[in-house]
């Protein structure tokens, strides 16, 4: 087990694949006069960046909205005061100073990939085109709200990090005994698949901590706690009578059919009650900018890659093939987190230049995923996958969880955590 948990941190660290080929080499190739977009400075993005002009000296700029980058991951501890938002929060400083990434502070509204050119927000009158040789996408995800009279932007999902997260960590901490605190897992696929549960483990035993008796139900539409899989194993025995948190009520296989203005929320089964905290997370899709510029006819929610290369494969445009989707944006069965967002990049960053090159993307890539779930404040356990490409598509080589919650586990999940950071931002 130690062994399999060292993997992961050694897993970020893995030797360039392109880190062979000189930069002398790469200029008398043209290399140098080549244009990689890349669209968002998440996880995803941030690695893609780094890592092409750390193998590579084509030109790549960042498009990213937003100075700082609120991490989601550690962000359920923020709720609970064990860390601080600044703790999870980077820029884009060494992206630029380190590694050469031009980094424009603004988002993008349209990409033509007819002519390979994008458009920023701010150029509302579309007269300065961005060209590109490659585009990537990495912008995450978006919310699919329901068309319910409560205004969403009073009962934070808090499911990108930020604001959302300040704003459901005083709904937390206004709570008083008795009240009854909801917490909502999407359906669908989502992004960090532990996360929701993690989250109700987290918010419990602050609650607890602070002497708080509130009753949390959470609400999943998916069942996942009754089946047999890794995320069953690490919550069995936190929820319900008898167990860890028996103030938490796990609602299977139900889902919220509607709230009111008033915060009443009415379950799909008829029940009905009023509740003072909601966290209610959104069920998922990739963002606008994916889906309108690869799939404007079928208007699928997740992108379609080869996960050689994560080159679009959507039939539905031209030049579909020069953009690149990475992260939990795309389409394949791995799960949208960051740590297989940050592996993912890699293998775009290397297709990319090896394409460039006039090489064929690497035959054999494999990724892995880590989560490490706090259960409480001083104990956690962890989630690991493995993925290999099978000559057609990405399959499951491994899937494996911690066979307890501990000390040490918490402690290692800092170091997991400061690793990826670093590999990501650094
Ligand atoms: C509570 C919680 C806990 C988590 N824990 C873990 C964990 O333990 N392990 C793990 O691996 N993962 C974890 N995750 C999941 C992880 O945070 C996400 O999977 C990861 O952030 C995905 O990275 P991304 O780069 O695809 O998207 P994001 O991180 O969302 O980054 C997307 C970026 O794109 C930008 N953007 C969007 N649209 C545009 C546009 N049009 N133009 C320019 N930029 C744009 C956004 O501003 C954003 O900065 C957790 C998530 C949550 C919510």
């Amino acid at each position: 087990m130690i062994n399999e948990r060292r993997n992961f941190l050694k897993a970020l660290s893995a030797a360039p694949l392109l880190s062979g080929i000189s930069l002398t080499t790469q200029a008398s190739t043209g290399l140098n006069q080549k244009k990689v977009v890349v669209v968002g400075g998440g996880f995803a993005g941030a690695t893609a960046a780094r890592y092409l002009r750390r193998w590579s000296d084509c030109e790549v700029l960042l498009i990213e909205p937003n100075a700082s980058y609120h991490s989601c991951i550690l962000s359920n501890l923020v709720l609970t005061g064990d860390r601080s938002l600044d703790a999870i929060t980077f820029n884009y400083t060494n992206l630029e100073t380190k590694f050469g990434v031009k980094v424009i502070e603004d988002s993008v509204s349209r990409v033509d990939s007819a002519n390979q050119i994008i458009y920023l927000s701010s150029d509302t009158e579309e007269l300065n085109p961005i060209n590109y040789d490659k585009l990537i996408l990495a912008p995450g995800v978006a919310f699919k709200y329901p068309n319910w009279s409560i205004d969403f932007d009073t009962i934070p999902h808090a499911w990108k990090a930020g604001p959302q997260i300040e704003m459901l960590k005083q709904e937390i901490d206004n709570l008083a005994d008795d009240d009854t605190m909801v917490i909502r897992v999407p359906s669908g696929a989502y992004r960090c698949p532990p996360g929701p549960y993690e989250r109700t483990c987290a918010i419990a035993d602050y609650l607890d901590r602070k002497g708080r008796a509130v009753s949390i139900k959470l609400i999943d539409p998916n069942d996942t706690l009754s089946g047999a899989n890794v995320i069953a194993n690490v919550f069995s025995g936190q929820f319900g009578d008898g167990n860890r948190y028996p103030n938490v009520e796990y609602i299977a296989a139900d889902d919220i059919a509607e709230i009111s203005m008033d915060k009443d929320i009415t379950l799909n089964n008829g029940d009905s009650f009023n509740a003072q905290a909601i966290n209610y997370i959104p069920d998922q899709q990739a963002p606008d900018i994916v889906r309108f510029t690869l799939h404007p006819d079928s208007n699928q929610a997740w992108a379609s890659v080869n996960p050689l290369t994560y080159a679009s494969t959507s039939g539905e445009v031209v030049n579909a093939a020069n953009i690149h989707v990475i992260g939990d944006s795309q389409a394949t069965l791995q799960p949208k987190a960051g740590h297989i967002a940050n592996a993912e990049a890699k293998i775009c960053a290397d297709a990319i230049i090896r394409d460039f090159l006039g090489m064929a993307p690497y035959a054999n890539p494999m990724t892995n995923s880590a989560c490490f779930t706090p259960v409480n404040h001083e104990e956690a356990s962890w989630i690991s996958a493995v993925y290999r490409f099978d000559g057609n598509q990405v399959v499951t080589e491994k899937v494996g969880n911690s066979p307890e919650a501990n000390m040490e586990n918490y402690q290692m999940m800092f170091d997991w955590a400061n690793n990826l950071f670093n590999d990501s931002f650094g």
